[in-house]
């Protein structure tokens, strides 16, 4: 099934920069020293999950493991069931399969252990697909994307079965959050560490989908080289929202104007609720204010403007960059908002106070002349 942003066809071929990294894991299965556990670690949206596809696939591929610089044929009968979800040896635990409207925020223990009770799934588990044996010889493997959105229990389910490893099995945790992650679990597998592409390759990347030229060099630098998160903020409409949060900060727009056509810009936010949906895009938002503002205040500071997406803003010479103490005084309103998206404060207020504490301080009222 296609997820969001990938283009049909293209999901199971050689992920974008990360070819060298699964070579040398098919090299490493070839020795015979592929461990029982991998967990896939690195920053969102730069293709973990992609890479841990197509590394399947190439276990399973009819014509053997790929040679050097070689690929998985894509066309032989187990890569056309690997690829179609009916191999009856690859089990995946992937959350962006479920619909957005429909999708729980958390993976919970009911996808890993079978639970008749207190469940929120009703299909295949985890245990239930290890306690099968191998349907074409070979390896069994355990995908799971988003390994940071298990809750405890389901982590707790997990690190039990890393424990007692079956032969042949092979787990591939992908993980965006390291640090969500029960240390114990991190230990239990080899840690296989993914890098942000070059920003150039997404902005050739995003061109390719038709993203308009000055959009997509834009964006790539934006995402700091993930085309995951080029294709997030594409969908939820960042170019836009920037473009509000500038003129408010440069004073050309009343803020609450502004804060109000936030409502009115189509885009694409998760949630199961319309509440829910509310606080996803307040949370978009607010985190591209801060990191206007954050970017505005260490340019300020002198720090090397290629290593900031939005330190153009800096050559625009805002009000609120005129000062150090009004940049820090912003950026801690901002953080205060952003802590609130979570409360049950109404999302439309907190923007609304956002964008009052982005617009340019009018002078405070001189107290009136003596006569
Ligand atoms: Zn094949």
């Amino acid at each position: 099934m296609a997820t969001e942003g990938e283009l049909p066809g293209e999901l199971w071929d050689e992920p974008l920069g990360h070819g060298p990294a699964v070579r040398g894991l098919w090299r490493a299965a070839r020795a015979g020293r592929l461990p029982h556990a991998l967990l896939f670690t690195g920053p969102a949206g730069i293709g973990k999950f992609r890479a841990a596809r197509w590394f399947t696939l190439g276990l399973y591929c009819e014509r053997g493991l790929p040679a050097e610089g070689g690929a998985p044929c894509g066309q032989c009968g187990p890569c056309k069931r690997v690829k179609s979800a009916s191999h009856l040896d690859v089990f995946a635990v992937d959350l962006l399969e479920t619909p957005a409207d429909e999708r729980p925020e958390e993976l919970k223990i009911g996808r890993f252990v079978r639970r008749e009770r207190d469940s929120d799934w009703d299909g295949a588990t985890v245990d239930e697909f290890l306690a099968l044996r191998a349907a074409e010889g070979g390896w069994r493997v355990v995908l799971v994307r988003e390994m940071e959105r298990a809750n405890v229990a389901a982590q707790n389910s997990i690190l039990k079965m890393l424990e007692e490893p079956s032969p042949n099995v092979l787990w591939i945790l992908e993980c965006s959050r390291k640090n969500d992650l029960l240390p114990t679990i991190a230990s239990r597998c080899v840690q296989v560490q993914f890098e942000r592409l070059e920003v150039d390759a997404v902005r050739a990347w995003l061109e390719q989908r038709g993203v308009a030229a000055e959009r997509a060099r834009v964006l790539a630098r934006w995402s700091r080289g993930s085309p995951g998160e080029a294709l997030r903020s594409l969908a939820q409409r960042e170019w836009e929202l920037r473009g509000l949060l500038v003129e408010t900060l440069r004073g050309g727009a009343p803020p609450l104007v502004a804060a109000a056509a936030v409502w009115e810009l189509d885009g694409t936010f998760e949630g199961k609720t319309a509440k829910a949906i509310e606080r996803a895009r307040a949370r978009t938002t607010l985190d591209l204010a801060l990191a206007c503002v954050r970017d505005l205040a260490q340019a300020r500071e002198g720090a090397p403007q290629s290593e900031l997406p939005h330190a153009d803003l800096a050559s625009l010479d805002l009000p609120v960059a005129h000062s150090g103490a009004t940049l820090r005084a912003t950026l801690e309103t901002l953080l205060a908002l952003r802590r609130d998206v979570e409360s049950n404060i109404d999302p439309p207020l907190l923007l609304d106070r956002a964008f009052l504490a982005l617009a340019p301080r009018t002078a405070a009222p001189r107290p009136a002349a003596a006569r």
